[in-house]
């Protein structure tokens, strides 16, 4: 056995017709397919496969060629095969250029694939960025949407706290005659009303008490009802309508507006053209609540 010192470099083959001599010593026959390089010493040797597997002991004595080339070996060109039998050791420099490109290539493709999947990652992190931006200003677009009810609530709700905080005496208007019925009030702003215009008495869901009415200078106003009490003017969201604290009522410029989305927490409505009957009409709507 030579096994110790020696080296497999290539197992290459050439054509049927342009064999090779075995380089075993005694052999000399011409061999094909399966050709063993192999270093033993300091001596470069070209094998048959059976010569190998007799010199070594085993086709897998040596282990796996320097130069792997897969299969049943690598195919010499015509160039290649002169070489193999007048300059192998050229023959294994080119291999060994060839093994060094092909890490080149290798090492080249790992980069690009590296650079490929940085970059994706940056994509993605882009995409994640810009869909986190979205979401900002969706939200940020929810917040500032208008959602009456909601607002109405929060409001009503805060200026509910507030109430019992710090209570407010409710003023009101009628006088009681010492022996008579209620006089009816007629509120000093009802004079404010169009011609021919009503008083729509609102019964919010939240207890609060409002009339509405279209205003002789244009627009419809709401008044709170009885009378204004603190907070009144940050009760409602700004949608519904603006307040104007000097003349006790918020402006209604979107009437439409206005009716759809109050329809959906007033818990009644009552109108008259009477100034004096408003409050009974507040009463009635109570005795429905
Ligand atoms: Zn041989």
């Amino acid at each position: 056995m030579q096994t110790m010192g020696s080296k497999l470099l290539a197992i290459v083959r050439v054509p049927e017709n342009e064999r090779v001599r075995c380089q075993n010593p005694g052999c000399g026959h011409g061999v094909h397919a399966a050709i063993h390089i192999v270093r033993e010493g300091g001596v470069l040797m070209v094998l048959g496969s059976t010569c190998f597997e007799r010199r070594y002991g085993s086709a897998k004595a040596l282990g796996q060629p320097q130069f792997n080339f897969g299969g049943s070996g690598r195919p010499l060109t015509t160039e290649e095969r002169e070489l193999l039998d007048t300059n192998t050791d050229l023959l294994l420099a080119r291999f060994e250029e060839e093994e060094r490109q092909r890490l080149i290539r290798e090492q080249a493709q790992a980069q690009e694939q590296e650079q490929e999947q940085e970059q994706e990652q940056r994509r993605l992190a882009a995409q994640m960025e810009e869909r986190r931006r979205e979401a900002q200003r969706l939200a940020a677009r929810s917040t500032v949407a208008f959602d009456p009810r909601e607002k109405l609530r929060a409001l009503r709700a805060a200026f509910a706290n507030k109430v019992i905080q710090e209570p407010v005496p409710r003023v009101f208007t009628q006088h009681q005659e010492p022996d008579g019925p209620v006089a009816p009030p007629s509120p000093p702003w009802a004079q404010e009303v169009k011609l021919n215009g009503s008083f729509f008495c609102y019964a919010f869901d939240d207890g609060s008490k409002w009339v509405l009415y279209p205003h002789k200078k244009g627009d419809y106003v709401l008044r709170p009802w009885p009378a204004a009490e603190e907070g009144w003017d940050e009760a409602l969201p700004p949608s519904l309508g603006r307040p104007e604290p000097e003349s006790g009522f918020y402006r209604v410029t979107d009437h439409m507006g206005f009716l759809h989305a109050v329809a959906r927490f007033s818990t009644g409505l009552r109108n008259t053209s009477n100034p004096a009957e408003i409050h009974h009409e507040f009463e009635v709507l109570a005795r429905k609540a």
